[in-house]
């Protein structure tokens, strides 16, 4: 069906670009009404403008950067008043920096702990206060990465964060469970976006990624939407706490296919 969300709100974070971009794409044609964040507002209004129209009103643009307080404040508001509520809260905002770990810079790492956990926390509590008020069984989902499992060299702050975001889902599934309020993690292996141009767009670094994936290929930020989409639908109804990995089989100790006999 195409109106799986027909009714409902979504708000998603760094919607800009790569697989929040299709996380909003995926909701709206499911007949969501959804809220775009971002820092840019020019590039939430040219997705917004890509996006299916509802009946219910205009999508909203939720600009502001989610990892200060008065920032999340404003765009949680501006995106329940809009859009007369919240039902979902698609955490994807993130980011990562490469450098060796012994030169390392505070601002880096502390760049990226803003963003893809203290982000995080910021967006969850705000949705998680009204939820709370109005009494409203939502749901959050939260784009985490293999690198919650898989250690990912010169990216400290990213892998730090990632599994960071891991204890989060699991910490406010519990605490939230007996109120109907689910929280749950997808966590992609290698997806085809803007911040993986570097490989993508070269024919020889895309064969040398695509050769450790057990399915030999990256995933796509619509595989990604779809799963984002299934974690905060009702298939997924008691499902909470868990983080799903969507990752063509890149978390499955690929060397053992090739050193079995
Ligand atoms: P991207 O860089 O294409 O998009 C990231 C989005 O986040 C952009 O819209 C950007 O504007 C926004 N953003 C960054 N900082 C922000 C801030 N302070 N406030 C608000 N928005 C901000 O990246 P992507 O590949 O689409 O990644 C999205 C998420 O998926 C990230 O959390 C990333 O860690 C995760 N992820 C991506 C991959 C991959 O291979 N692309 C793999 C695993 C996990």
């Amino acid at each position: 069906s195409r109106s799986r969300f027909k009714g409902q709100k979504v708000l998603i974070t760094g919607a800009s670009q790569g697989i929040g971009e299709a996380t909003a794409l995926y909701f709206a044609q499911e007949g969501a009404r959804v809220a775009l964040n971002g820092r840019k507002e020019d590039k939430l209004l040219a997705v917004r403008e890509s996006l299916p129209k509802v009946p219910e009103g205009d999508h909203v643009i939720a600009a502001g950067d989610i990892s200060k307080e008065d920032d999340v404040a404003a765009l949680m508001d501006k995106s329940i008043q809009e859009m007369g509520g919240l039902d979902v809260l698609v955490c994807n905002a993130g980011y990562q920096i490469p450098s060796p770990s012994e030169d390392i810079s505070l601002a880096d790492f502390e760049g990226v702990m803003a963003v893809n956990v203290t982000g995080v926390m910021l967006a969850c509590r705000a949705a998680l206060r009204y939820w709370f008020k109005e009494g409203i069984q939502g749901r959050i989902v939260v784009n985490s990465s293999v690198h919650q499992l898989i250690p990912k060299p010169h990216y400290l702050g990213y892998s730090a964060s990632k599994g960071a975001v891991g204890n989060i889902v699991r910490t406010l599934a519990l605490e939230y469970a007996s109120r109907g309020i689910r929280v749950n993690a997808v966590a992609p292996g290698a997806i085809v976006t803007p911040i993986n141009d570097s490989w993508v767009k070269d024919p020889k670094q895309y064969e040398a990624v695509s050769s450790h994936i057990p399915m030999k290929r990256p995933g796509q930020s619509e595989e990604i939407a779809a799963t984002v989409g299934f974690l905060a639908a009702s298939e997924s109804s008691y499902i909470t706490g868990q983080t799903l990995y969507v990752d063509g089989g890149l978390t499955l100790y690929g060397d053992f296919e090739k050193n079995w006999s």
